[in-house]
């Protein structure tokens, strides 16, 4: 199968003010290339056996694809949001499993690390991350906290001498059971709710942390996920990112920023679908024409160009918004909003577009081992992860109606 330079393909759309930069696009086309020539031949494998590429991270860090947003001085690229939210794309459109490890490792934990961590911390954990010799996670999520992860958290973090002592459970985690350095919630103060949450970053060697399993999915099978155990773990004090109990800032914005970092997976996964469905609209003969000839498939293929269209405006304009956000911003108002209102729109729209994708692909689309069936099966996640559809409404409801 010819495989197009999607950078190129998509250049013309983008035009006019709202368009990106030459920097930008530049930035953009080197993630699809990446994308391409390095991680698409990865991407059947890694669906099948759920198998994870140890060399696949030091390679994006070769590419300069890791810290996107973290300073020269600790190894990163010190560019913004958007910059990263194009690399994400750029990744997505070829490799959606291995985005989402980036994402985890990149955005939910090197880049929470440098905007929340001492110098210490920076200096300590970041040149790795950056260099791609050591992989992140962020463990937020537990068994029994899900949509209401603050409310509901039972990981708890007791001081003893100079250390902290861990225990609880977390679940969902990516990049689970490979990584090296986890950014980590526990309940430091439970009478103060969730004022009395703080942040760790915890190694995996640390005594008393186990991947308790790995968990097997239905779609971005390669990105490992896993259940976390914390049995009398120790972290050193020094580990505690941010102030004792002063982990809801860290979380609130932490999560703005990944809800407008998730659009970018939604928009890089609809154009790859657009695409195919294109190549299998203009080859499949039904009738003694090609099936792109049918008024019904091209209504199809209008429907999905428009929404493709839509979140990519969405996408780079709310990266753009939070770029800014400056350290504990977010978690209301207008950003808090925005983010939310992003990715809602994103994840409905790829939703729509991998629709229409399969049902033009037809029975070929239905087997498991297609492309196009690769991608339909990584919608729901973004309509779960980072908040649910339902936890997106209930903030944009919620900032609509503060203060009525
Ligand atoms: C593949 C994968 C990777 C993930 N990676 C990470 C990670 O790296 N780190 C991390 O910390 N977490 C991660 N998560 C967890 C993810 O953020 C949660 O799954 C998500 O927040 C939803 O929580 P839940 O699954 O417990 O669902 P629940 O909260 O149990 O929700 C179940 C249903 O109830 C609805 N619901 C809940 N409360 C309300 C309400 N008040 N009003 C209306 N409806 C409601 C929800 O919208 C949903 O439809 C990952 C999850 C998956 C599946």
């Amino acid at each position: 199968m010819q495989v197009a330079n999607m950078g190129e393909r998509w250049a013309a759309g983008d035009g006019g003010s709202f368009g990106l930069t030459a920097d930008q696009r530049a930035i953009l086309d080197q993630a699809d290339r990446f994308g391409r020539n390095e991680l698409y031949p990865l991407a059947a494998r890694m669906d099948e056996e759920e198998w994870w590429p140890d060399d696949a991270f030091p390679r994006l860090a070769g590419a300069g694809l890791f810290g996107v947003t973290i300073p020269e001085e600790f190894g990163g690229a010190g560019l913004d949001l958007l910059a990263a939210g194009l690399v994400l794309q750029g990744l997505s459109r070829w490799n959606h499993a291995m985005a989402l490890s980036w994402v985890a490792h990149d955005n939910l934990c090197a880049n929470n690390i440098f905007r929340n961590g001492s110098g210490a911390q920076r200096r300590k954990y970041l040149p790795d991350m950056c260099a791609g010799r050591k992989i992140g996670a962020l463990g937020l999520t537990e068994p029994g906290a899900g949509s209401d992860a603050l409310g509901s958290m039972r990981t708890t973090a007791r001081r003893e001498g100079d250390d902290y002592v861990l225990n609880g459970a977390k679940i969902f985690i990516t990049n689970g059971p490979v990584a090296d350095y986890l950014l980590v919630y526990a309940r430091t103060d439970p009478a103060r709710g969730a004022h009395g949450i703080s942040a760790f970053i915890v190694e995996k060697d640390f005594p008393g942390f186990k991947v308790a399993q790995k968990l097997k999915k239905m779609g971005y099978r390669g990105s490992q996920t896993a259940e976390l155990v914390f049995d009398e773990c120790r972290v050193p004090a020094s580990n505690l990112v941010g102030e004792e109990n002063g982990g809801v800032a860290i979380v609130m914005s932490g999560l703005d920023l990944e809800r407008a970092m998730i659009a970018p997976i939604c928009l890089g996964i609809a154009e790859r679908a657009l695409e195919l469905s294109i190549d299998h609209a203009v080859t499949r003969r039904q009738f003694g024409q090609t099936i792109g000839s049918f008024q019904m498939v091209q209504s199809m293929l209008a429907d999905m160009y428009v929404a493709v269209e839509s979140m990519r405006t969405f996408t780079w304009r709310t990266l753009a918004a939070a770029a800014p956000l400056e350290k504990g911003g977010g978690g209301r108002g207008e950003i808090h909003m925005l983010t939310a209102a992003s990715v809602m729109y994103a994840a409905n729209a790829v939703h729509d577009v991998l629709d229409k994708a399969m049902q033009i692909h037809g029975g070929s689309g239905y087997i498991w081992e297609s492309e196009i069936n690769r991608l339909y099966r990584s919608i729901k996640l973004l309509e779960i992860g980072a908040g649910t559809t339902e936890v997106r409404k209930m903030i944009i409801a919620g900032e609509l109606l503060r203060g009525r």
